[in-house]
C-alpha cells in the first residue's frame, strides 16, 4: 500500500548563520541547510553582521537577507557616526537578496536609562522610515517592549510589511492582527508557556518560524540549527490542532505573501 507522504516546508526566517560559532563547519553548515530548507533569512544586527548576511545569502537560491542596527547597536554611534552608518545600510539595502531591514526595535531588557531608550527610538525610527521608502519589509526585535514597539511602527510604516521576530509575549494579539502585522515565533517554544499562549490566540494567519540559530536551541546546551524549525511546526500543530502538511504549507503561504515571493 502507498503511504501518504507528507510535505514539510521548512522555513527559518531568522537566524545568524554569519555567527563565530559556526565558523569551523560554515561551508558545510550553509550547503546542509540550502539542501534542507525551503527558505532561510539570514539575519544582520550590525555592520559586520550585515555584510556577511548578504555574503550568506548569496551562496544559496532559497536564502535571503535582512540587514539593520539592532537597539542596543544602534545606540553605541555618535549621531555624525550614525548618519554614516545609515547611508551605507540605504547602500547595502538595494541589494537583490535584502528581503527586510531588521533586526531592529526596541530592547528595555537591556536598555534601562530613558534618555538611551530616546536615542533607540528615534535609530529605530529612522531605520522604518528607510524600510518604508525602499519598499522593504521590517524585522522587529521588541525585548521588554512590545507594545511601544507595535504602536511604532504602525505609526510609521505604510504597509503591513511587518514582522515580529521570536515574539515571546502572549500580548497584544489583537492589536498585531488590527494591524495585519507578522509575527515569528521560535525554537524556545519548548520551553516557554508564554509562546504557547500567543499561537493559541493568534493562529495561523500570518504566523512565522524562526530558530534565531545559533541562539535558542530547544536543546539545552547545543547550537541550534534551522532544520530545527521542524520542532517549532510540530509544536504549533499540536497547539492549534492541524496537520503538520498543513501548518507548514501554510507557514510557507504567509512568508511568500509578506515578501511577495512568487514560487
Ligand atoms: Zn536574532
Amino acid at each position: 500500500m502507498l503511504s501518504n507522504k507528507v510535505v514539510m516546508y521548512l522555513i527559518d526566517h531568522h537566524c545568524h548563520l554569519q555567527h563565530e560559532k559556526y565558523e569551523n563547519m560554515k561551508e558545510e553548515v550553509i550547503k546542509q541547510t540550502c539542501e534542507e530548507m525551503s527558505y532561510v533569512v539570514v539575519s544582520g544586527a550590525n555592520e559586520k553582521w550585515n555584510k556577511k548576511a548578504i555574503e550568506i545569502a548569496e551562496k544559496c537560491k532559497n536564502f535571503f537577507a535582512t540587514i539593520g542596527y539592532h537597539p542596543v547597536d544602534a545606540v553605541k554611534y555618535s549621531d555624525k557616526e550614525w548618519e554614516e552608518k545609515l547611508k551605507t545600510l540605504e547602500e547595502l539595502a538595494k541589494h537583490p537578496k535584502v528581503i527586510a531591514i531588521g533586526e531592529i526595535g526596541l530592547d528595555y531588557h537591556w536598555i534601562k536609562d530613558e534618555k538611551t531608550n530616546e536615542i533607540a527610538k528615534q535609530r529605530f525610527l529612522e531605520q522604518i522610515r528607510l524600510a518604508d521608502k525602499l519598499g522593504l519589509g521590517v524585522v522587529i526585535h521588541s525585548r521588554d517592549a512590545e507594545l511601544d514597539a507595535i504602536k511604532l511602527v504602525a505609526e510609521n510604516k505604510r504597509d503591513n510589511k511587518v514582522a515580529f521576530h521570536c515574539y515571546s509575549s502572549h500580548k497584544h494579539t489583537e492589536l498585531l492582527h488590527e494591524h495585519r502585522f507578522y509575527a515569528a515565533v521560535c525554537t524556545n517554544i519548548v520551553r516557554s508557556k508564554s509562546v504557547k499562549k500567543f499561537v493559541k490566540r493568534f493562529g495561523i494567519e500570518r504566523l512565522l518560524t524562526e530558530t534565531d540559530a545559533p541562539y535558542l536551541s530547544p536543546f539545552v546546551g547545543e547550537i541550534n540549527y534551522p532544520r530545527n524549525v521542524k520542532i517549532v511546526i510540530e509544536k504549533i500543530s499540536n497547539i492549534l490542532d492541524m496537520s503538520l502538511d498543513d501548518v507548514s504549507k501554510k507557514i510557507k503561504e504567509n512568508f511568500e505573501l509578506l515578501y511577495n515571493i512568487n514560487k
